[in-house]
């Protein structure tokens, strides 16, 4: 059974993501990290991604779509997948309801203040993608990723004008699908504004009834 997280940009995707991943042994598709991964590569495609990224539009559906079904063939995948920034659109929800077995929707809100005030202190590694944050979430040594030592960066994409840009498609092609998840009764919506681990007994608690 797979499972989609959303919400806004800085509401804790990611890293109830991975919670999720060592508790039920899913794999977590974060579709902003498999574009990353894409534009590591310096491929063409990844060079239009990567304009594209940087100034935080959509990339096509065309090319989310090809992803999320190449990685849904690998073997990591079959116990489920946890979709996370993925579908950010109807287009993409269409095609996601038409090629995989979805048992809930999580909804994790947060207001727009919260959300630029988290987005504007993470950092980010460039090696493994690890997120910390210069608040909260510090590094055992300043500024380097406690998993590989590289040096943290600011993503591009996480300054002032591009996250006003990404919290607009947001809540203009994101927060709209919630009618169509309604619809199939498989949409939760929780609190983001409160300790990680409270956010994620409360996932926990609704997936209960879906990983028995
Ligand atoms: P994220 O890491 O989830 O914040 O995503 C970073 C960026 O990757 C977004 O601002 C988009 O430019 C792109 N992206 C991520 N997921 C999608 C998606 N499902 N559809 C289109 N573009 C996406």
């Amino acid at each position: 059974m797979n499972i989609i997280l959303f919400g806004p940009q800085g509401s804790g995707k990611g890293t109830q993501a991975d919670l999720l991943v060592e508790k039920y042994k899913l794999y977590h598709l974060s579709m902003g990290d498999e574009l990353r991964k894409e534009i590591k590569k310096g491929t063409p495609l990844g060079k239009k991604i990567s304009k594209i990224v940087n100034r935080g539009d959509l990339v096509p559906s065309k090319i989310t779509n090809n992803i999320s079904l190449k990685i849904s063939k690998r073997k990591e995948c079959k116990n489920g997948i946890i979709f996370d920034g993925y579908p950010r659109s109807m287009e993409q929800w269409i095609f996601l309801k038409n090629n995989f077995k979805i048992g809930a929707t999580i909804e994790i809100i947060l207001s727009e203040k919260e959300s630029v005030r988290r987005i504007a202190s993470r950092r980010v590694c460039p090696k493994c993608g690890h997120n910390y944050n210069t608040i909260w979430l510090k590094p055992k040594i300043s500024r380097y990723c406690d998993i590989d030592h590289a040096k943290l960066i600011h993503r591009e994409d996480d300054k002032p004008l591009e996250i006003k840009r990404r919290l607009k498609i947001y809540h203009t092609q994101t927060e709209p699908l919630k009618k169509e998840y309604k619809k199939q009764k498989i949409l939760y919506t929780i609190n983001g504004a409160r300790p990680i681990k409270l956010v994620n007994n409360e996932i926990v608690k609704i997936l209960k009834n879906i990983y028995k």
